[in-house]
């Protein structure tokens, strides 16, 4: 029994549909995952747990002055909904936070994605409305989408305005226009959806008490297939599951294929959540995000300390595995682990700038090798057979403090604390 990146490429194409968090696709690349859990030989259980979701009814955004259109945009979920009649304001391009001075009460185009110090800057602002950018100039409105995005809870803990999602090119239009009063319109209501994650675990044949898991999240994004990502990291998961169940480990390992990734890490959170009493008993997480691509490099961010971070490196050379090595947090299922004190370890194969796509329609097949799958498999196998069998586990239960900072950062733990306060 060994790994195949053939093996792992059919698995693939049995997941090669769009499986966006909490959809009945999103449960049949469940079934499909469990089912092959299964047919290897190893129990798996689906654990359920709620979403929050919203059905967007009309997002409209038309220019009333100095000329009059309606553009095509996308409503954002979950943010507050116009008053009959929509909302008309002056319309304004906040280019930096100096435009914010003159943006109460107005529409308010920004040029960088809504993060959680833009956010907070615009409501503090009092803006009355926002519109987000999204694509290329050189897109053409049949060959590419406009996603729907979610006004997250992180978000609105800082206030809620309505908002919408434009085109880049519809966006150089208006602006070279002069737009400068706008109507928008937005009606969308909160629906609460299950999402899944599929868990299978093989016992420690010497050491069942300690624990090492897997993780990989298999939903995708809307109009994309999600391949590269992350179907690539779920079935290089299912290569790893084969190998320890023909090959018993020392320790108990667990497989975990996380739902709802995509929307803010749900399925990883919401397992912390449920497990608190076993994550005891968790040493390290391993975590597989993005992979396949032929022109790609494998790449392995460890939030763990410095002395993991050395040793993967010496063992990569030793081993002659191409990889580049990096003490860093990374932004996906491993953070909920990190934050709850379990180190963790990232594998991923990103693509070369222009040779791999993500997060829409072009995320295919097209770009991804089986020797490519395989080849972070056998990086993940390598690393995961040392530290499963390892005679005495050599890595410290702790996340170094500089990583831990990060994590804070990276889930504005200050921000939410400083608003929390003010409320
Ligand atoms: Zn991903």
């Amino acid at each position: 029994m060994d790994i195949s990146g053939k093996r792992a490429m059919e698995l693939l194409e049995k997941l090669n549909f769009t499986r966006v968090a909490g959809s009945a696709e999103e449960l049949r690349a469940a079934e499909i995952l469990k089912a092959e859990c299964e047919s290897a030989g190893v129990e798996a259980a689906l654990e359920s747990f709620e979403i929050e979701d919203a059905e967007v009814e009309t997002a409209t955004l038309e220019i009333l002055e100095p000329f009059q259109q309606e553009y095509p945009v996308t409503g954002y979920k979950c943010a507050k909904n116009t008053y009959q009649g929509g909302l008309t304001a002056d319309f304004l391009y906040a280019e930096t936070p100096v435009d914010l001075a003159r943006a109460e009460g107005k529409i308010v185009l920004v040029h960088d994605f809504l993060r959680v110090p833009l956010f907070r800057d615009l409501m503090k602002a009092r803006v009355a409305g926002i519109v987000t950018l999204e694509g290329d100039l050189r897109d053409d409105r049949e060959g590419t989408d406009l996603s729907t995005r979610k006004l997250r809870r992180t978000l609105r803990a800082f206030g809620n305005v309505p908002a919408v999602n434009i085109r880049v090119a519809d966006a150089f239009d208006l602006v070279s226009r002069g737009a400068c009063k706008a109507r928008m319109v937005l009606k969308n209501d909160i629906v609460e959806r299950t999402s899944h994650n599929v868990v299978a675990t093989i016992p420690g044949t010497e050491r069942p008490e300690e624990v090492i898991s897997f993780g990989a999240h298999y939903d995708s994004v809307d109009f994309s297939k999600g391949v590269y990502d992350n179907g690539a990291g779920s079935v290089i998961l299912m290569e790893l599951l084969r190998w320890f169940q023909a090959h018993p480990p020392r320790r108990t390992v667990k497989f975990m294929w996380y739902g709802s990734e995509e929307i803010g890490l749900e399925g990883s959170w919401a397992y912390v959540k449920a497990h608190k009493e076993e994550l005891k008993d968790h040493l390290l997480m391993i975590n597989v995000d993005v992979g396949g691509p032929v022109l790609g490099r494998d790449t392995i961010g460890v939030t763990a300390c410095q002395e993991l971070v050395n040793y993967l490196e010496y063992s990569a050379k030793v081993r002659g595995i191409s990889t580049l090595v990096k003490q860093q947090i990374y932004s996906s299922d491993s953070i909920p682990f990190a934050d709850s004190g379990i180190p963790a370890v990232n594998f991923c194969r990103g693509g070369a700038k222009g040779a791999a796509y993500i997060h829409d329609r072009f995320d295919t097949l097209a770009f991804l090798s089986p020797e490519a799958l395989e080849k972070t498999a056998r990086s993940v196998l390598a690393f995961s057979q040392d530290m499963v069998n390892a005679a005495v586990f050599p890595v410290k239960r702790e996340i170094p403090e500089n990583m831990v900072k990060e994590v804070e950062k990276y889930l504005y733990k200050k921000e939410l604390a400083e608003v929390a306060e003010e409320k």
